[in-house]
């Protein structure tokens, strides 16, 4: 495994709609792989394989934070049920330092396949709901900033201090 370099926002790839993945091949495993590790080093909640410059339908996505890791790999997702809403402050790997607020569903839930293209149904709530509909929005080429009510700002310098020991999950950066 290695690490991949995340596109920032401006590049053009992040606003390209990716293509489905048809079947599992090493290449494929290898930047699943990939895509994990680079979310865990940078302490991101989840990537999408358009943010480390590949346009295939794969998110990685684990919101255990400082728990036990608990990763969640959606190939070709395809979100099937919202319900409620949220509204809080998101964050995202390709736009470093900054966040915004964004209302997304509180409940989703999301068909796709796993890594062995078996069919898989995930539900989430709160942090893993909000992750799911970040990271499908960008194998559609949508950033976060499209949807955020009122002001893109800048972290805080706390906001940002992930080994802060009662912070770090307030701006989950996806
Ligand atoms: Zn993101």
């Amino acid at each position: 495994m290695a690490l991949r370099e995340i596109r920032i926002m401006g590049d053009p790839i992040l606003e390209k709609i990716s293509k489905p993945v048809k079947a599992m091949t090493p290449r494929t495993r290898e930047l699943i792989g990939d895509m994990l590790e680079t979310m865990y080093e940078n302490m991101g909640v989840g990537l999408a394989a358009p943010q480390v410059g590949v346009l295939k339908r794969i998110v990685v996505i684990d919101t255990s934070l400082e728990e036990e890791p608990h990763p969640i790999v959606l190939i070709n997702p395809e979100i099937v049920e919202t319900d409620g809403e949220q509204t809080g402050e998101e964050g995202c790997l390709s736009l470093p330092g900054k966040a915004g607020q964004v209302t997304r569903p509180n409940h989703v839930k999301v068909k796709a396949l796993d890594i062995n293209m078996e069919p898989i149904e995930v539900e989430g709530e709160e942090l893993l709901a909000r992750a799911i509909c970040h990271e499908c929005d960008h194998l559609d080429g949508i950033l976060y900033p499209t949807k955020v009510e009122g002001e893109l700002h800048d972290m805080t310098a706390a906001e940002e201090d992930e080994e802060d020991e009662d912070g770090g999950d307030d701006q989950p950066k996806e």
